[in-house]
């Protein structure tokens, strides 16, 4: 996951406003990652960079937003992918050159030849400090040939491969890359003379700017006072924008290709009630991310939408490293149930996704314990059987629910009296995209490109801890 922004102001009369825009837009951005968070500004002479682990609002204090200041500004929020939880891999990460000066990198993604990249840099003599592929990217634009960053950018992209949304701020220009599938997602925006970029479309309307356009897969944008220039168009011949954005990952309130998230998983709840039907008396969603689908299976099939559990919206991810033990705690932690909805009745309850199988079960359990009849386990996307090696922690593959049992066995071990998976074509209809355009490896196996399938999130942690 992670979230990126970043916003070009020409002369904006408030000089920490850029500073201040940034740490809004992160804020729309916190569901993208909830280890830490960071902004790099400037004031056009150097760069200033204040990062740390937590959220967004326990990151910031006024006094940082002021001493951060700047004419333009960039920011991220982490959810590791590759490389562990801890300061040192939070972002932005800045690296310099002795002719050029600094650059201020945050990524989105996940670099899959990050591992052999890194050795070809450290027998050029290179030398790294983190375990995190965002600085290999960094360091391959550092060593790539060309007099400006312009040029070292646009050289350094074709020898990466995977999933990358990058958002890099120097003095003198923000950048704004999506690699050639476009795997996660960019968008350009404008707020009166500013340009803007970030992960998704909400952190525009948090901060009163307009959507122009996505950045394109394999574009790479500069802004600057001059506007918005195209430096390179690397795109391959397809596309392959993940899914699972659509099915969990992006606001609900975010558009993505040309329709709300929300339409689209209420359009998934739809298609789900049409394909596993259930009889039963009441619809309801594990909150947040299944509402819209359960208000849709609740149209279509004709059974009344209740809330049947509430979310404690204060527990989050915290800066503590995410381990399967906190996943599982996770779940008395976070729902309470209400039983003068549940009692006697027969439930169907929708959620986004089965990842490792271990929320579900306590949610069945908890919906039996406050009177429940009958659970009927709605799923709007299929079955998840394979690792993501593009920027989503969805774990290895052998911790995958369904990558080890079949559906009737997973509906054995959550307790549930059934379970119904929305169909792959179901799934991609929803989201109003062709499979050809889109990233499914998830549930299908067919990566976009090769992968090395030993890839793990720890894959650079040896080489740093045996220095
Ligand atoms: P589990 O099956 O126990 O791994 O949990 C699956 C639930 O976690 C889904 O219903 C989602 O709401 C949420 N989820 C899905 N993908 C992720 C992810 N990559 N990281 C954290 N939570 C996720």
């Amino acid at each position: 996951m992670c979230g990126v922004c970043g916003i070009w102001g020409p002369a904006p009369s408030d000089p920490t406003e850029a500073a201040r825009l940034t740490f809004f837009a992160l804020y729309a951005l916190q569901h993208r990652g909830q280890e830490s968070a960071g902004i790099a500004a400037t004031d056009g002479r150097d760069l200033r960079v204040v990062r740390r682990m937590g959220l967004v609002g326990q990151v910031f204090a006024e006094p940082d937003l002021a001493a951060l200041g700047g004419r333009a500004a960039m920011g991220h929020t982490r959810y590791s992918t590759t490389g562990s939880s801890r300061i040192e891999n939070a972002q932005p990460m800045v690296v310099s050159d002795p002719w050029l000066g600094e650059l201020a990198i945050g990524h989105n993604g996940n670099c899959i030849n990050a591992r052999d990249r890194r050795d070809q840099l450290e027998s050029e003599g290179v030398t790294f400090t983190t375990s995190s592929d965002t600085e290999v990217v960094a360091k391959a634009i550092v060593a790539a040939p060309g007099a400006t960053w312009d040029e070292r950018i646009v050289a350094a992209l074709p020898t990466l491969q995977g999933a990358w949304s990058l958002v890099m701020l120097t003095p003198h220009a923000l950048y704004a890359v999506r690699d050639p599938l476009g795997v996660r997602p960019l968008t350009l925006g404008r707020k009166g003379p500013s340009w803007l970029v970030a992960s998704e479309t909400s952190a525009f309307d948090t901060i009163g700017a307009e959507t122009v356009r996505d950045v394109l897969p394999g574009e790479v944008l500069r802004l600057d006072d001059r506007g918005v220039t195209q430096l390179a168009d690397l795109a391959a011949d397809r596309r392959g924008l993940c899914v699972f954005e659509h099915v969990y990952l992006a606001s609900a309130s975010s558009r993505l290709g040309g329709q709300t998230v929300y339409a689209t998983r209420e359009r998934m709840g739809e298609i789900l009630a049409q394909e596993a039907p259930a009889t039963a008396d009441v619809v309801i969603p594990v909150p947040d991310s299944a509402i819209p689908a359960a208000v849709g299976y609740a149209r279509v099939s004709g059974i009344a939408f209740r809330e049947g559990l509430i979310k404690n919206r204060y527990i989050g991810r915290t800066f503590i490293q995410p381990s399967q033990q906190l996943r599982e705690h996770s779940v008395a932690l976070k729902y309470n149930a209400l039983r003068d909805v549940l009692e006697g009745k027969r439930v169907v309850v929708v959620d986004d996704s089965i990842v490792r199988g271990s929320t579900s079960g306590p949610i069945v359990s908890l919906l039996r314990r406050n009177g429940a009849r009958e659970v009927h386990m709605r799923i709007c996307s299929p079955p998840i059987r394979h690792q993501c090696f593009f920027g989503v922690d969805m774990a290895r593959r052998d911790e995958l629910i369904a990558s080890r049992l079949e559906v009737d066995q997973i509906r054995a071990h959550i307790g549930a009296d059934s379970l119904g998976y929305l169909s792959l074509e179901g799934m991609i209809s929803a989201t109003g995209a062709t499979s050809g355009e889109l990233c499914s490896a998830c549930f299908t196996g067919d990566y976009p490109v090769p992968v090395q399938l030993e890839l793990s999130k720890s894959s650079l942690e040896r080489e740093v801890g045996a220095r």
